[in-house]
């Protein structure tokens, strides 16, 4: 199973900021959306960064309330790692393990396609095992 396969089911739509947008703003929507992360987009769509609430949490910790006026720019990690339509789910899952991140973006052909968080890729394992399951079920009950 591809990570597309899971696009297809969940979606492309990803929320994303400027690299101005303030924190506060970024954590209202992260709230409204009830999201971990987003995207941090230039003018063009090119993506800039990711932010989640592990950075924001980092940056209260380092500047407590004046955290809230710091800009995305100031606070996201420019060093993405991406996947592509193509990248399977077992791929994916090794990437978020290695890197300790639970937010994938997706990019086909530079382009800004999705985005697949730790809980679409345990939620597609599952369903793949499920099915799996009821496969071999349904060749036992056929055998016997
Ligand atoms: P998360 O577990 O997704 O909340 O992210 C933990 C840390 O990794 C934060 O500093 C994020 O900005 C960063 N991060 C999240 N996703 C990625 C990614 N795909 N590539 C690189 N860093 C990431």
């Amino acid at each position: 199973m591809t990570v597309a396969a899971i696009l297809k089911h969940k979606g492309r739509d990803v929320a994303s900021v400027r690299p101005t947008a303030t924190i506060a703003e970024v954590t209202r929507l992260l709230s409204s959306r009830r999201i971990g992360g987003v995207v941090v987009l230039d003018a063009a769509e090119q993506l800039l960064g990711i932010l989640t609430e592990r950075d924001i949490v980092h940056t209260l910790a380092a500047h407590g309330a004046l955290a809230l006026d710091m800009t995305a720019a100031q606070v996201m990690t420019r060093n993405i790692t991406t996947a592509t339509p193509h990248t399977t789910v077992h791929q994916a899952m090794s990437l978020m393990t290695e890197g300790r991140f639970r937010h994938l973006p997706v990019l086909d052909k530079g382009r800004l396609a999705g985005i697949v968080s730790i809980g679409d890729i345990v939620k597609a394992r599952i369903g793949q095992q499920e099915a799996e399951v009821d496969s071999l079920k349904a060749y036992v009950a056929g055998a016997a």
